[in-house]
């Protein structure tokens, strides 16, 4: 399995986010994407994943288009971002509920307890998310993820907000679904975690990727530099 991303272009009014990026991602890899605050990480993920079209270029996977709109490419897809996307008054058992219905998820009840434990929050299950912690709600929103057993996942800083014990269990999740054959995109501002646990690292600064590379190869030192210099300005 190839998920391609070619000539990505995505603007939003006179801002180009993204100014034709190409990136590549097979499956049983992780690959980071990093780089400064208004890189085009997030929006990079959003037009991977096909929650927003890209102004130009083509996402693909195995050489065919794919698009958001299409409930077959939804059913293959986990996209963690910085909205969860729960429902505030519902109990966090209710939202995973209901999310497992949108997916026709099998047994959908053993599939949240299972979502649940996976990430440690099987004891937040009878919780209104409105009274959950930043962590804890983060929790719950990779759970949600995980629910309907993606086989292509998206994660824009899913490490944000969790505990030592939190982060330890979605990277266990996360090398256990690189095993199992799983594209793996992640946007982390975490270089240590990024050099770890990804098999390959992607810079973007300024809309355009200035680096691709595996993480083995990867000086920290090189790659700390492009947070300090930009595109326009090498040192
Ligand atoms: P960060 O590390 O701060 O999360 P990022 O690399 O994820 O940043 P993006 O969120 O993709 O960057 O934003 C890329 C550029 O697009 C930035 O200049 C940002 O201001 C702009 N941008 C993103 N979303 C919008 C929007 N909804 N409306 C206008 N401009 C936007």
């Amino acid at each position: 399995m190839t998920l391609e991303g070619q000539g990505l272009v995505c603007s939003y009014g006179p801002t180009r986010a993204l100014d034709g990026v190409d990136i590549v991602a097979g499956d049983g890899e992780i690959v980071a994407v990093v780089g400064p605050n208004g890189a085009g990480k997030t929006t990079l993920l959003r037009a991977l994943s096909g929650e927003r079209r890209p102004d130009q270029g083509e996402v693909s996977l195995d050489g065919s288009p794919v698009s958001g709109a299409d409930p077959g490419w939804r059913g293959r897809v986990g996209l963690v971002s910085h909205r969860t996307g729960l429902y505030r008054k519902l109990s966090v058992a209710e939202n995973l509920n209901f999310f497992a219905s949108l997916h026709a998820v099998p047994n959908p009840r053993n599939a949240v307890a299972q979502a649940l434990e996976t990430i440690g929050a099987a004891t937040l299950a009878g919780t209104r998310v409105e009274a959950l912690s930043r962590g804890q709600c983060q929790r719950v929103a990779l759970a949600r993820t995980l629910l309907h057993d993606p086989d292509i996942l998206f994660l824009d800083e899913p490490f944000t907000g969790l505990d030592p014990a939190a982060a330890a269990a979605l990277e266990t999740a996360l090398r256990a679904r690189r095993t199992a054959g799983s594209v793996i995109v992640l946007v982390t501002h975490d270089l240590r975690r990024c050099l770890d646990l990804a098999d390959r690292v992607v810079v973007l600064q300024r809309g355009h990727k200035v680096h691709d590379g595996e993480t083995d190869s990867a000086d920290p030192v090189d790659l700390l530099r492009y947070f300090t210099t930009t595109a326009a300005d090498p040192s």
